[in-house]
């Protein structure tokens, strides 16, 4: 028997969402858990594998912390040393696939948390087993990453709608090599930032660029042609987009083919733009009004499935101040104080709340106003939704706004969270929820959308916002730059 070890560990980090990860709100699998529920990338991994008579799987854990603010060393140590503790007492193994992200930061990471991830795996395994990765394509490549891992499968969906292939296609490349294969990789950093509301899959360019992708994938020779779109809101040297193609056998080809890939990408940088209806707040939520209710809006600023905190009232303000709004939900603040006080008085009750004092992430504003306490609750957690959390949160009717607040961080981009809450998710007219782009669940409610342009960490006009550290000249910072894909291009540096 073949013994192959599954794990994972994955977070896209958002570096100025204020203070650090809340671990109560990540989900964790380990060892035979990992078979109990259809997880991602890794429901395409097992798949795989099983496809194989004689593999044995041996699951060591599974980590998923979703978007979130940074790890501190210590939370990230505690994290992987369990999963390092795990994959060295699972004895001789034969090979490794991960399900990891590509976008997770450790505070003082002198590389991406992904590449400190598995150059530790690296280190416990050997050298003569093979690694194999899937990852998400907001994710980044650095040069340890390509040194370490043998072969990469890269969503090619956004919205991701193909983590099972992903995960499924990052096992077959463990089986080739397993089977002979010698994978040879090379990248090319672009020095190009698109928040991924820019760089849809479903719209130009981004379409055409992916489909280019299975092309290479079929030319003599490819193991796979990759394109990430990053993780732009991160001020970091790896951050830009990057193109990695994985030979068998063959370096050069692979730089070669790196360099086409990120030559037309470039050649394409100024299509990259917002393709849905995009406003800023308040004429966003004037024109959802002529729309067909419901309608959803994005609070595109605070985008917590980016690793925004959500603690921004900026969109809830506004509203506050257009009674002509009618009817309009707002979900995901979060706000502690405000729980506390609307739980201890309970649902029913009409209480003076003080809207904004507890922002983190931009400074507070104070608006008192009257609030009926619709509903309160200690947990929001309903079966089959991966997305919940422990944490209390209450309802609050103010004026004609009906709006969610939470004790803690969580993502809430499906409708369930809002009819866990007592909320219809499809009677109200208007439904702002702390997200960018439509995630699959919403998408597929088929209302009207708006994006709100709003402030936040996860602001889309990156230009608002502070760099230091990345790579400069970059797009759209340096507009009139000049650049060509050999000053980006490194390999594996396996020789
Ligand atoms: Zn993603």
């Amino acid at each position: 028997m073949r013994r192959i070890a599954v794990m994972g560990m994955s977070n896209e980090t958002m570096l100025a969402s204020p203070g650090h990860i809340d671990l109560s709100t990540s989900l964790f699998w380990r060892g035979e858990e990992i078979f109990g529920e259809e997880l991602f990338l890794m429901r395409g991994v097992l798949q795989r594998l099983r496809e194989e008579p004689d593999v044995e799987i041996v699951p060591i854990m599974l980590v998923r912390c979703r978007a979130t603010p940074v790890f501190s060393r210590a939370q990230f140590d505690e994290v992987k040393g369990e999963i390092l503790e795990r994959l060295a007492a699972a004895g001789p193994l034969d090979g490794v696939v991960a399900a990891n992200h590509g976008a997770m930061e450790v505070e003082d990471g002198e590389s991406t948390a992904d590449t400190e991830l598995m150059t530790d795996v690296r280190r416990i395994v050997g050298t003569d087993v093979p690694i194999t990765v899937g990852l998400d394509l907001h994710g980044h490549v650095t040069p340890g990453y390509l040194n370490q891992v043998d072969g990469f499968a890269v969503y090619r969906t956004a919205p991701h709608r193909d983590d099972g292939e992903t995960g499924y296609r990052a096992a077959d490349h463990l089986m080739r090599i397993m089977a002979g294969a010698k994978p040879r990789h090379a990248a090319v950093h672009i020095p190009l930032f698109l928040p991924g509301e820019t760089a849809m899959t479903i719209y130009p360019p981004a379409d055409e660029l992916y489909a280019m992708l299975s092309d290479y994938d079929a030319m003599d020779g490819v193991v796979e042609a990759n394109l990430f779109i990053g993780f732009a809101w991160n001020d970091l040297p790896w951050a830009g987009m990057h193109a990695l193609v994985t030979t068998d056998g063959d370096v050069d080809l692979a730089r070669k083919l790196a360099q086409d890939i990120a030559a037309k990408v470039w050649a394409r940088r100024s299509e990259f733009g917002l393709q849905m209806p995009s406003y800023e707040v308040e004429e966003g939520l004037r024109k959802a009004m002529e729309m067909q209710p419901p309608v959803l809006l994005s609070d595109s600023g605070d985008n917590v499935t980016a690793g925004a905190f959500g603690d921004l009232t900026l969109v809830l303000q506004q509203a506050l101040d257009m009674p002509e709004l009618e009817d309009i939900v707002i979900v995901n603040i979060v706000a502690p104080g405000l729980v506390d006080q609307a739980r201890q008085a309970g649902a029913g009750a009409m209480i003076e709340v003080d809207i904004g004092a507890e922002h983190l992430s931009r400074p507070a504003t104070h608006r008192k106003t009257e609030a009926e306490v619709l509903a309160t609750g200690a947990e929001l957690n309903p079966p089959g939704v991966f997305r919940g959390s422990s944490a209390p949160w209450a309802v609050l009717k103010i004026g004609h706004v009906t709006a969610s607040f939470h004790h803690s961080r969580l993502s809430i981009n499906s409708p369930q969270l809002l009819e866990a809450m007592g909320i219809d998710s499809a009677a109200h007219r208007l439904y702002v929820y702390k997200v960018g782009y439509l995630h699959p669940k919403l998408e597929d409610l088929g209302f009207g959308h708006v994006l709100l342009l709003s402030d936040g960490t996860s602001n889309l006009d990156l230009t608002k916002l502070d760099y230091h550290r990345i790579v400069r000249p970059a797009y759209p910072f340096d507009p009139d730059m000049t650049w060509s894909p050999e000053q980006g291009l490194y390999d594996d540096g396996r020789g």
